[in-house]
């Protein structure tokens, strides 16, 4: 059974439609929101990943400066000390902790495991239900294996 991906409906068999440039699996009620599409099984699986991706678009915490910046301050590193280890300009960084500048994807990545913090809101919970089921399956396969 999967879940459209607009309302959360389950569905036996999913309709895949355009919306806004993503490609969503929605239910049949939903997919008046965007344009039915019919794509070959490769395509439409190469799409469905590219759109998983927009979907995980990441949504940083409001005060994701002043984290950092009492994270460093905690660790006693000085901005410039910080920006060294990290590998980027001081300056970025300045503008980080000034939330006046958000970090891409790999240089939030290097802060946060840097700092060993967090700055992500967690707004992704289908994609978190779906991982949680992929380990389910595979603990499962491990027992068998045994
Ligand atoms: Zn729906």
């Amino acid at each position: 059974m999967s879940e459209c991906e607009i309302c959360g409906k389950e569905v036996p068999i999913p309709i895949k439609a355009k919306i806004e440039e993503s490609i969503l699996n929605v239910c049949d009620k939903c997919v008046h929101f965007g344009e039915k599409i019919d794509l070959p099984q490769r395509a439409a699986k190469n799409i469905k990943l590219l759109a998983k991706v927009e979907l995980n678009e990441i949504i940083l915490l409001e005060n994701y400066g002043n984290i950092i910046k009492n994270t460093r301050e905690k660790m006693k590193l000085s901005r410039t000390e910080f920006a060294q280890k990290i590998m980027e300009k001081e300056n970025i960084i300045r503008r980080i902790e000034m939330s006046d500048l958000k970090p891409d994807n790999k240089l939030l990545d290097k802060i946060e495991i840097f700092l060993n913090i967090n700055l992500k809101e967690k707004n992704e919970q289908k994609l978190q239900k779906k991982d949680t089921k992929k380990a389910e399956l595979t603990m499962g396969d491990v027992v068998e294996v045994k």
